[in-house]
């Protein structure tokens, strides 16, 4: 096939997944973040839809929804290396407090680690580089078995996010952003009720939580992801960018 034939199939491939993801939006935008959880996970997509959480300050809502689901359905957590020992503690404590029964680990490839960041420290030089390699490269690579991955994003988080939409598509997968209309309010509400426990740092000023070298405490009042990155332009990790947007950082993965 010649390259033009690829990129034709490619392009008509893409517009059949935008085509898809604007009619499951038209038919189930309005249903309750439970209800769409479930409908995806056993009929939408069964099992070609995976979870991807951060086991972060909010992420136990959507491992609740999933669970309560089928907990079957499979759960991927990027394992940079440079997590807190907290969030791993607390991953290990929500999936047995959850009953979640197929949750992945992905890690960086080790030539990779090897070969972009043998003292591990690439995030102190370019950290778009070494979010490129220790997450969005395992996951992009994890990815490949589904069609779509659920996401706790919600449209109250920062300015990118607040136009978006509950299916949407990217880098050829559908993400269902089954809370994207929720607020802050609603998940604080959803922990009471459910008696879900909180991730054991957000107590001491850590609103939301990635890597250890890349989180810092907000003050009150602050913007809850303003620990993220701080002091430097970046507010995404680039797995929820588009393959275009993520790219010229300097580095061969
Ligand atoms: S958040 Fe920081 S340490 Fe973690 S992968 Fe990105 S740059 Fe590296």
């Amino acid at each position: 096939m010649t390259a033009l034939a690829i990129n034709e199939t490619e392009s008509d491939l893409n517009q059949d997944l935008h085509a898809r993801a604007r009619s499951l939006e038209h038919k189930y935008s309005n249903l309750g973040a439970q209800e769409l959880v479930s409908r995806s996970a056993n009929e939408i997509f069964g099992e070609r839809i995976t979870l991807v959480s951060s086991f972060g300050t909010g992420s136990a809502v959507l491992l609740h929804m999933v669970a309560r689901a089928n907990k079957r359905t499979p759960v991927l957590f990027v394992d940079t290396g440079k997590h807190f020992g907290e969030t791993l503690r607390y991953r290990n404590q929500l999936v047995d407090l959850l009953g979640l029964e197929n949750v992945s680990s992905l890690r960086p490839q080790v030539d990779d680690v090897s070969r972009l960041d043998p003292q591990g420290i690439l995030f102190t030089q370019n950290t778009d580089a070494c979010c490129a390699f220790r997450k969005v490269a395992p996951l992009n690579l994890a990815l490949q078995e589904f069609d779509a991955w659920f996401t706790g994003r919600r449209r109250d988080q920062n300015d990118q996010r607040e136009t978006m939409t509950r299916f949407e598509v990217a880098n050829g997968k559908i993400k269902v952003n089954a809370l994207a209309n929720w607020t802050s309010e609603m998940v604080e509400n959803y922990f009471s009720e459910h008696k879900l426990p909180k991730h054991p740092l957000e107590a001491d000023g850590f609103l939301s939580i990635g890597c250890m070298t890349c989180t810092d405490r907000v003050a009150a009042g602050e913007d809850p992801r303003a620990g993220r990155w701080r002091d430097q332009n970046k507010t995404e990790c680039g797995i929820h960018l588009a393959d275009t947007e993520f790219k010229n950082i300097g580095i061969d993965i």
